[in-house]
Protein backbone atom coordinates (compact mmCIF):
# COMPACT_ATOMS: atom_id res chain seq x y z
CA UNK A 1 0.00 0.00 0.00
CA UNK A 2 3.02 2.10 0.47
CA UNK A 3 4.73 1.65 -3.00
CA UNK A 4 1.18 1.99 -4.83
CA UNK A 5 -0.93 4.43 -2.72
CA UNK A 6 -4.91 5.17 -3.62
CA UNK A 7 -5.41 8.71 -3.31
CA UNK A 8 -8.25 10.73 -2.45
CA UNK A 9 -9.48 13.94 -4.71
CA UNK A 10 -12.18 16.15 -4.66
CA UNK A 11 -14.63 15.59 -7.50
CA UNK A 12 -17.20 18.11 -8.59
CA UNK A 13 -20.42 16.95 -10.03
CA UNK A 14 -23.48 18.76 -11.11
CA UNK A 15 -25.17 18.48 -7.57
CA UNK A 16 -22.72 18.59 -5.16
CA UNK A 17 -18.71 18.04 -4.83
CA UNK A 18 -17.32 14.32 -3.78
CA UNK A 19 -14.86 12.49 -2.70
CA UNK A 20 -13.46 10.20 -4.79
CA UNK A 21 -10.29 7.51 -4.60
CA UNK A 22 -7.82 7.18 -7.57
CA UNK A 23 -4.54 5.73 -8.31
CA UNK A 24 -1.26 6.81 -10.74
CA UNK A 25 -1.31 4.54 -13.44
CA UNK A 26 2.50 5.00 -14.28
CA UNK A 27 3.50 1.43 -14.20
CA UNK A 28 2.07 -1.76 -14.44
CA UNK A 29 2.46 -2.80 -10.61
CA UNK A 30 0.51 0.69 -9.91
CA UNK A 31 -2.92 -1.53 -10.66
CA UNK A 32 -2.02 -3.43 -6.96
CA UNK A 33 -3.02 -0.13 -5.55
CA UNK A 34 -6.77 -0.55 -5.63
CA UNK A 35 -6.04 -4.57 -4.99
CA UNK A 36 -4.19 -3.75 -1.92
CA UNK A 37 -6.66 -0.93 -0.59
CA UNK A 38 -9.43 -3.99 -1.03
CA UNK A 39 -7.11 -6.67 1.07
CA UNK A 40 -6.71 -4.17 3.65
CA UNK A 41 -10.27 -2.54 3.85
CA UNK A 42 -11.82 -6.65 3.95
CA UNK A 43 -8.98 -7.54 6.80
CA UNK A 44 -9.72 -4.04 8.56
CA UNK A 45 -13.66 -4.42 8.93
CA UNK A 46 -14.49 -8.15 9.07
CA UNK A 47 -13.97 -11.14 11.55
CA UNK A 48 -10.83 -12.06 10.09
CA UNK A 49 -12.07 -15.78 11.42
CA UNK A 50 -14.49 -15.45 8.86
CA UNK A 51 -12.32 -14.86 5.72
CA UNK A 52 -10.92 -18.25 4.59
CA UNK A 53 -10.15 -19.83 1.33
CA UNK A 54 -12.17 -21.83 -1.46
CA UNK A 55 -11.98 -25.51 -0.51
CA UNK A 56 -12.52 -25.54 -4.68
CA UNK A 57 -9.82 -22.82 -6.18
CA UNK A 58 -7.41 -20.14 -5.40
CA UNK A 59 -9.81 -17.78 -3.96
CA UNK A 60 -10.95 -16.00 -0.77
CA UNK A 61 -13.96 -14.92 0.46
CA UNK A 62 -15.58 -13.51 3.71
CA UNK A 63 -18.25 -15.91 4.82
CA UNK A 64 -21.48 -14.45 6.08
CA UNK A 65 -23.77 -17.11 6.12
CA UNK A 66 -25.53 -18.10 9.76
CA UNK A 67 -23.59 -21.12 10.57
CA UNK A 68 -19.87 -19.41 9.49
CA UNK A 69 -19.52 -22.98 8.12
CA UNK A 70 -19.37 -21.80 4.18
CA UNK A 71 -16.46 -23.82 2.60
CA UNK A 72 -16.81 -22.67 -1.20
CA UNK A 73 -16.43 -19.07 -2.81
CA UNK A 74 -19.37 -19.02 -4.77
CA UNK A 75 -22.33 -21.41 -4.95
CA UNK A 76 -22.76 -21.43 -8.43
CA UNK A 77 -18.57 -22.51 -9.19
CA UNK A 78 -17.08 -23.91 -6.91
CA UNK A 79 -19.95 -24.69 -4.48
CA UNK A 80 -21.93 -26.60 -7.60
CA UNK A 81 -18.65 -28.34 -8.14
CA UNK A 82 -18.27 -29.71 -4.66
CA UNK A 83 -21.52 -31.07 -4.62
CA UNK A 84 -21.49 -32.43 -8.11
CA UNK A 85 -18.23 -34.39 -7.06
CA UNK A 86 -19.33 -35.62 -3.54
CA UNK A 87 -22.38 -36.96 -5.45
CA UNK A 88 -20.27 -38.39 -7.95
CA UNK A 89 -18.28 -40.70 -5.08
CA UNK A 90 -21.72 -41.63 -3.43
CA UNK A 91 -22.61 -43.23 -6.88
CA UNK A 92 -19.37 -44.98 -7.01
CA UNK A 93 -19.76 -46.24 -3.23
CA UNK A 94 -23.29 -47.90 -4.20
ZN1 LIG B 1 -13.85 -21.20 -5.25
Amino acid sequence: MAKHPMRTRLKTTSSAPAMELWFESKQPEDLLAPLARAAAMLFATVDRKRVRKCDQCVLHFHDTSKKGTRRWCSMQLCGNRLKVAAYAARQRKN
